[in-house]
């Protein structure tokens, strides 16, 4: 990001070419040689080997974002992290994306490069880079985010080739999430201790996993994949669809840290409902074949956010939990997910709000 002297006031000021240009400069980075950035009519890249891997977003203001409780670093952050998680879920290495916004004229530079610059940032550890996009006037802002990943052919992970016997493996902590959300529906603390932090930036700024989902494609002992968008159980249900398969999951084998449970308690939480239902972590969700296990345990060791296994695909269908106490949860008693992007405007809206915008 190159420094362009100081930030000029409103959209209107500067109007879409304008800002276009100071994208350019700030976000777009240099061509690599053989390509062509932003500019011209189109972006032009070299076509990687493999096959290519595309997914889109499409965010509204007032509908599934609201900038009075989110920092646009924080909107930017999550947006990009949203998408290089869906291109992680198909085993893709993310290579370039693309930005389509509209914004009212009133809309300050400072707000719209806020949002470009958590962008930029969450773009930063894989190296992901803007290559184009579209700029318009609107009512609200809109921010639609296009990445394109690549991926060996033939190795692309799918939602359906899990078959019962898979062990099924999730990355990181599942549950951070829920409990950022809920410490925020509060207002933002004013002097947040450790277990807050933690909570809030992985509900604000969680990372994609792209180099656990691209070691899941290479290593071929994955035989389906989704990431945690809605929860682990409504996302495991996509798994399991397909043949009309249950599971069998594990509570010892829950990562549910001492750090994780007195988060939990401090809010009031259900740390295994908070963990089976959350939402909004884009950890990974895997299905392991039996016998690639090996495999999948030697490419696992790389993974920086690690994978741990929490239960076993069944013929029969249905979920149902082994409690710690030898009891079993099953159909109604499973802790459904909290409702998938609420948390960017009107659960956080709706709690009364002591300081929302600021950062800790
Ligand atoms: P066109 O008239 O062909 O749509 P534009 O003037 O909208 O062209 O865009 C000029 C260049 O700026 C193109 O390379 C386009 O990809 C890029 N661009 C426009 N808006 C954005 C944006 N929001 N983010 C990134 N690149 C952008
Ligand atoms: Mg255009």
């Amino acid at each position: 990001m190159k420094r362009t002297g100081p930030t000029p006031g409103l959209l209107r000021d500067i109007g879409e070419f304008g800002f276009i240009d100071r994208v350019k400069r700030r976000f777009g980075g240099p061509a690599r040689p053989g390509e062509i950035g932003i500019g011209d009519d189109a972006a032009v890249l070299p076509s990687p080997a493999g096959k290519v891997v595309l997914s889109t977003d499409l965010l509204v203001e007032g509908t599934h974002f609201d900038l009075r409780y989110f920092l646009p670093e924080e909107l930017g952050w999550r947006a990009l992290s949203a998408n290089l998680s869906d291109l992680a879920a198909m085993g893709a290495s993310p290579v370039c994306y693309l930005v389509a916004l509209a914004a009212p004229p009133h809309a300050t530079v400072k707000l719209l490069e806020g949002i470009f610059r958590g962008m930029a940032r969450a773009a930063r550890p894989s190296g992901i880079r803007l290559m184009g996009g579209d700029t318009c006037l609107g009512e609200k802002i809109v921010l639609s985010i296009t990445v394109m990943g690549k991926v060996r052919a033939g190795r692309a992970i799918t939602r359906t080739g899990a078959k019962p016997g898979d062990i099924l493996f999730v990355t990181g902590e599942p549950g951070w999430s829920r409990l950022g959300l809920r410490l925020l529906s509060g207002g933002r603390p004013r002097k947040p201790s450790g277990w807050m932090r933690k909570a809030m930036r992985r509900h604000l700024e969680p990372v994609a996993r792209c180099e656990e989902g691209a070691g899941a494609a290479g290593c071929g002992a994955v035989s389906a994949m989704i990431d945690l968008s809605d929860g682990l159980l409504p996302d495991l249900s996509h798994l399991l669809a397909p043949g009309g398969m249950g599971a069998i999951l594990n509570e010892k084998a829950f990562r549910l840290s001492p750090g994780f449970r007195k988060a939990a308690k401090e809010l009031g939480e259900d740390p295994m409902a908070a963990f089976l239902a959350g939402g909004e972590d884009y950890e990974l969700l895997m299905a392991v074949r039996p016998h690639r296990h090996d495999a999948f345990l030697r490419a696992s060791r790389k993974f920086p956010a690690g994978a741990f296994p929490i239960g076993v695909v069944t013929r029969k269908g249905g979920v149902r939990v082994h409690r710690a106490d030898g009891s079993w949860l099953a159909g109604l008693e499973l802790p459904s997910g909290f409702s998938h992007f609420s948390s960017f405007a009107p659960s956080v809206a709706a709690a009364g709000n002591r300081s929302p915008r600021r950062r800790n």
